[in-house]
């Protein structure tokens, strides 16, 4: 028996693997935080808040309705404390809303998303935070106080960017309530094609940060809807296109001093996150149960690079 005990022990030790390029993990709900902690990982790429909101059961807008956008700020403040805490002072990469009306309309005071025959083409992301400011600035109010109570280890992202005004009046609202920006990060999605066409006139807006949603960036790319089966096997993350678009981004935000990562599904796969190293891409986010293999093929990748370099010295 007590050898047994003995194995095991050395058995759990087991010696992290130092990389230069971040692997982080994806967070979609408060109750994995610590879970997502504990797989070593660099930080949070993408903390979805829209599945903690919709945890809560109530629409965001009745809460506003009702007169109760404390208790909102509250739930937000309580949520995000916990995934924050958990990774202090590694940083967590909050996304504002992205709540898609089809998703929403199901919740108590969702009767009123409106029906849209296209729902990912239309009322979601950065879109619906800057017409239904009420949420966003709860968002920030939430924000705002985990910074005053020294947790400081936050970025703030933007979803669905298409043009430089969303940033600037979303930037405007996050001044107006009170957010140091200078003690945080700040950073957009990367997942239209627009937004990679553009992208030297968004990092003009001073962002931190940008985020390969390479599930959105392929649907948009190549016109392949990511939620229809009849068409899932044109679904490819790695299409030329969207690769070319990647490289473009990665090679203008190097250039400006803005840090690129990925938080799409295919940033837990091995062979897009191994050319994604060798583009220079300064972190990865995976889903909590590909943060070990995708440290691994990061690891690999930055060898052979190094290999490559020593033969050609
Ligand atoms: C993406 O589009 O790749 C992304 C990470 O965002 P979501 O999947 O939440 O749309
Ligand atoms: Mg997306």
């Amino acid at each position: 028996k007590k050898e047994e005990k003995k194995e095991e022990k050395v058995m759990a030790v087991e010696t992290p693997i130092l990389t230069a390029t971040e692997v982080k993990v994806n967070v979609s709900i408060p109750d994995a935080a610590e879970r997502a902690a504990a797989t070593g990982a660099d930080g949070v790429g993408l903390f979805r808040i829209e599945h903690m909101v919709l945890g809560l059961g109530k629409h965001p807008m009745q809460y506003i309705k009702e007169g109760k956008v404390d208790e909102y700020i509250e739930e937000l403040y309580k949520g995000m404390k916990r995934v924050v805490e958990a990774f202090y002072p590694k940083p967590v990469w909050i996304r504002t809303l992205d709540a898609p009306t089809d998703e929403f309309r199901a919740m108590e005071g969702g009767e009123d998303e409106p029906i849209e025959a296209n729902p990912m083409l239309g009322f979601r992301g950065i879109r619906r935070d800057l017409l239904e400011t009420e949420h966003f600035r709860a968002e920030m109010r939430a924000i705002k106080k985990l910074i005053d109570e020294g947790f400081t280890n936050i970025g703030i992202m933007l979803p669905l960017i298409t043009n430089v005004e969303e940033v600037r009046k979303a930037k405007q609202l996050i001044i107006e309530e009170g957010i140091p920006l200078n003690k945080i990060e700040f950073g957009i999605m990367v997942e239209t094609p627009a937004a990679a066409l553009i992208i030297e006139d968004l990092v003009k807006e001073g962002i931190d940060f940008v985020s390969f949603g390479t599930n959105d960036l392929t649907q948009y790319t190549i016109a392949v809807d990511r939620n229809n089966e009849n068409v899932a096997y044109l679904f490819d993350e790695t299409h030329p296109a969207v690769m070319k678009l990647i490289e473009m981004v990665i090679k203008v935000c190097r250039e400006h001093g803005v840090k690129t990562s990925i938080c799409g599904q295919a940033g837990s796969y091995p062979h897009v996150v191994e050319k994604l190293v060798l583009l220079g891409i300064d972190s990865v986010s995976a889903n909590q149960d590909a943060v070990k293999a995708v440290r691994e093929t990061v690891y690999r990748a930055e060898r052979k690079i190094m290999l490559d370099k020593l033969r050609n010295l």
